[in-house]
């Protein structure tokens, strides 16, 4: 299999790869890092130019291809205390990994390794049983978690980056992650130079952390049961104005759902109509407080902070020497390619549609190993484990085919030739 597949990759690189110089610029200054097929890690490595990176990426054929966020007077040297840091690109990494989609109560579950309890749906960072970190994971991505990722990516986009710090789309490079999200790096001197701890306030900031604190410590203080007005700046604003999509929009089981109580929740739908006008008015104000209590506000005010916050990857936005994945190679473990996109390209963008490098390899010849797959379209090929039995040789388009191999949930059959 890593024969055919490395052969594939080699192919791309050598015929269809090219690299936007812009979107690595300074080139010279960026530390580079590929992972091999093998699992081998190369770091600290640095091209003048990116024919030099082509060639090299041409002969070696890593299977994953990554570029620093941050720029060194040596970007070559060794140990990262010679490499004379001199600034990092802002960077947020959205995954749909980290966000808690509904989807993955039918295609994700755990196991706990170490005394076998197991659960459907996102897993829990240890054992609710044992307490054990060690678990087995198995997720999938949907077409849903894909749409669920660019959601998140049009809040960090529009609502923080654009709306609050007042970037421009200019600004911003954002990626098509190649598997389950996207990256944004944000080019700005301004930003570059931020230290570790203010890195923390603006995911602290893009997280909404604090935010229900805030509002709850503001409604019981001198502001007592005064709105904020819906055009508001930041966080005051988005609050106002989720709260208003939350109790214009939500039935009386969804406020359930979301921690209501039941006669709370029946109080807001019967009298949505006038809640909504004191929400509206030039004084807004809040006073259904008074009746639903603090609690089950409290529990509204969460769900706005939930559905106006970006889930962002803290870690990858906190440290100023990390690998980001090139734009413009291939993701190791799913064959798409990490895509860059235009502002305006992405209303448009279908990761799951997007053309892949592979279609020209016509079909490949594989049987599927695992009983654990799920529906999904790569390339625009549409998959679905009910027309694909277990263990039976298939003749399925490269792209999918690819996809399937790389996630470890199919073998290749004899040469993967079906002719
Ligand atoms: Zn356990
Ligand atoms: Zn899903």
């Amino acid at each position: 299999m890593e024969r055919l597949i490395k052969r594939m990759f080699r192919d791309y690189y050598s015929k269809a790869f090219s690299l936007n110089e812009s979107l690595v610029s300074p080139i010279e200054r960026r530390e580079f890092g590929v992972q091999f097929f093998d699992g081998l890690m190369q770091r600290h490595l640095s091209f003048a130019a990116g024919e030099e990176l082509r060639s090299f990426l041409t002969s070696k054929v890593p299977k994953g291809v990554y570029y620093s966020s941050a720029c060194y007077e040596n970007p070559a040297a060794k140990e990262m205390e010679l490499k004379g840091w001199v600034c990092a690109d802002l960077s947020f990494d959205i995954d749909v990994d980290h966000i808690p989609t509904k989807c993955k109560q039918e295609h994700d579950w755990w196991r706990c390794k170490n005394c076998g309890y197991e659960g459907r749906g996102m897993s829990p960072p240890r054992c609710p049983i044992c307490g054990s970190e060690r678990m087995e994971r198995h997720t999938w991505i949907c077409d849903k978690c894909q749409h669920e990722a660019k959601e998140h990516l049009y809040r960090l986009v529009d609502d923080f980056l654009m709306g609050d710090l007042g970037l421009s789309p200019k600004q911003l490079i954002i990626t098509f992650s190649g598997h389950r999200g996207y990256h944004v790096r944000v080019v700005s001197d301004e930003y570059s130079r931020l230290d570790p701890e203010s890195r923390g306030l603006l995911i602290e900031y893009i997280l909404g952390l604090g935010v229900k604190e805030l509002v709850l410590e503001e409604v019981s203080g001198r502001r007592r049961y005064r709105a904020y007005p819906l055009d508001e700046l930041g966080w005051r604003g988005r609050v106002a104005r989720l709260l208003y999509e939350v109790i214009s929009g939500y039935s009386v089981e969804e406020l359930l759902e979301i921690g209501l109580s039941e006669d709370a929740a029946r109080f807001i739908v019967r009298n949505r109509v006038g809640i909504l006008r004191q929400l509206e008015a030039r004084r807004p104000s809040w006073s259904f407080i008074k009746v639903i209590g603090r609690r089950n506000f409290e529990s509204l005010v969460e769900e706005a902070r939930f559905r106006g916050a970006a889930i962002i990857d803290e870690r990858v936005t906190r440290d100023v020497k990390r690998l980001l994945r090139l734009p413009g190679s291939l993701h190791g473990s799913t064959g798409m390619m990490v895509k860059p996109l235009s502002y305006s390209e992405l209303e448009g963008f279908n990761p799951m549609e997007m053309p892949s490098p592979f279609e020209r390899f016509g079909d490949l010849c594989i049987k599927i190993t695992s009983k654990r797959t799920y529906k999904v379209t790569v390339g625009g090929y549409k998959y679905d484990p009910a027309s694909n039995p277990v263990g039976r040789p298939l003749k399925l388009p490269a792209p999918l085919a690819i996809y399937l191999l790389l996630k470890g949930h199919a073998e290749v059959v004899g040469d993967g030739d079906c002719t």
